[in-house]
């Protein structure tokens, strides 16, 4: 490491601070002769799919091409809350008229309630111990106006999701978040945060233990079309299955030339910092809530589980850089926001692939006995796990109806893209420009 290291502790590692406690584990299950269904990616997605699938006795296997959960799943933020995204995407994505818009709108939220719902009654089902912390989630308002916009929100979202949201003003703010940065927030009450890898984990031996079977380290190469059903070319061999679900996310490539043209895997990154003197951490995040921010370029951050260390993370970069380059332009950010933690280490810098759809919608869909749960937008503990649960309902149920809201017609694309986001970094880079020079402004304008 470089003499401007500094800010690394003697003890940083390039991983996911989650794994200290839960790493991505490895398993080689034997998958019967022909399978009801088999999976491809065992994320969240996959894994709660496997899981449903199994309870209800089908065999179902999960093929990954690395250890178990190593994808976005065992390396997020670990913030829940059900609803908040949805309907960002919502109000920004749709060409319908208003009162079709609203309907779709409200369909999505009550969904995207479902999601919570479901992850809650999964980690209360399985005795998941992940670190939950039901203390809520703050989106922190960048500049003056995101707050009036904000505000108007809140009654579709409280109307359709249980969030028990509301603003609070930037004084109110101040014994939330120990930063003079924002102007004011939103908090939703039904939401917090965990351990994502201590989640995936429980996820795991649930699914494990209703009878699903995973392969790790098994990259399925191909799928063929055969009478019945398909045939996937894996790391570990030819298996034959009645029917494919493909869960991989960020992680979607040229397996799937269709599904890749349909997603655009975007890099996010995160840092956490090394133990905190007590009464520092209490000076950041004094009600341990999960923050996020209004800007276009998001960063998001929350206390660890035994609120001891700052979890700060972000889009630090557009184009491909080390761990090491994202975790100084995230410790820059961070200082950014709390002055007071200058001097503090960094432990650990991690980052993960996200997918983007064009329709900033997760979706579920496919036929023909071939499946896709996508999509994530960022934001995927609850809404990937539902997603995949709710893709194993409809395999089992047979029918080719809509099981939700995220199940209705194919996922968009566009003409001009074919899976590489070459055109990021320009987008990005004027993003950050713009949420730099809004707060410029805002600040100038501060009394
Ligand atoms: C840094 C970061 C921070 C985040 N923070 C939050 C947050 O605070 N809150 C939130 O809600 N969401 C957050 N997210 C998003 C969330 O983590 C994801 O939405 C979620 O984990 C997606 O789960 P998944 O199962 O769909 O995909 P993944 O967990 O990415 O799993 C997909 C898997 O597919 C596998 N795969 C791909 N191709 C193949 C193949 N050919 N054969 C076999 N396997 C294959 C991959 O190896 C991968 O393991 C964050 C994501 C990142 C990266």
């Amino acid at each position: 490491m470089s003499a401007a290291a500094s800010i690394f502790a003697p003890d940083y590692k390039r991983i996911p601070y989650w794994w200290e406690a839960c790493a991505p584990p490895e398993r080689d299950d034997a998958p019967p002769a022909r399978i009801d269904v088999a999976i491809i990616g065992a994320g969240y997605a996959g894994t709660c799919c496997a899981l449903t699938l199994a309870e209800a006795g089908a065999s179902a296997v999960v093929f990954e091409a690395g250890a178990l959960g190593q994808g976005a799943s065992t390396r997020s933020g670990g913030q829940v809350s059900g609803g908040v995204n949805v309907q960002k995407k919502a109000l920004t994505s749709s060409a319908e008229d208003a009162s079709q818009q609203q309907a779709r709108m409200a369909a999505r939220l009550r969904d995207a309630a479902a999601s919570m719902t479901y992850i809650e009654h999964l980690i209360e089902r399985h005795g998941i111990d992940c670190g939950w912390h039901k203390t809520g989630r703050l989106t922190a308002m960048w500049i003056p106006e995101h707050y009036e916009s904000w505000k108007a929100r809140l009654a579709p979202l409280n109307e359709h999701t249980q969030a028990r949201a509301r603003m609070l003003t930037r004084e109110m703010l101040a014994k939330e978040v120990g930063s003079p940065l924002y102007h004011g927030a939103a908090l939703i009450e039904r939401g917090g945060h965990l351990h994502p890898a201590q989640l995936h984990g429980g996820m795991l031996d649930a699914a494990i233990g209703a009878g699903a079977r995973f392969l790790s380290h098994a990259a399925v190469e191909a799928i063929e079309r055969k009478t019945g059903g398909y045939l996937l070319k894996t790391a570990k061999g030819e298996f034959f299955a009645t029917t494919v679900v493909i869960a991989t996310n960020g992680h979607t490539g040229s397996l799937t030339p269709d599904l890749k043209r349909r997603v655009l895997s975007i890099a996010s990154h995160m840092i956490a910092t090394e133990e905190l003197p007590p009464d520092l951490a209490r000076s950041i995040l004094p009600t341990n809530r999960a923050v996020s921010e209004s800007r276009r370029v998001v960063n998001h951050y929350r206390l660890s589980p035994d609120g001891k260390r700052l979890v700060f993370g972000g889009r630090a970069r557009f184009i491909p850089a080390s761990e090491d380059t994202t975790a100084r332009l995230l410790h820059q950010a961070m200082l950014r926001r709390f002055p007071q933690l200058e001097g503090t280490k960094i432990t650990h810098s991690w980052g993960g692939n996200v997918a983007m759809t064009f329709d900033s919608m997760p979706h579920i869909g496919g036929g023909d006995g071939l499946y896709y749960a996508l999509g994530c937008n960022g934001s995927g503990v609850a809404m990937m796990s539902y997603l995949g649960h709710s893709l194993g309902r409809k395999i089992l149920s047979g029918s080719t109806e809509p099981v939700n809201a995220f199940d209705r017609g194919a996922m968009p694309r566009h003409p001009l893209y074919f899976g590489n986001t070459w055109f990021l970094f320009a987008v990005g880079s004027w993003y950050q420009f713009q949420d730099a020079r809004e707060q410029r402004r805002a600040s100038r304008r501060q009394p």
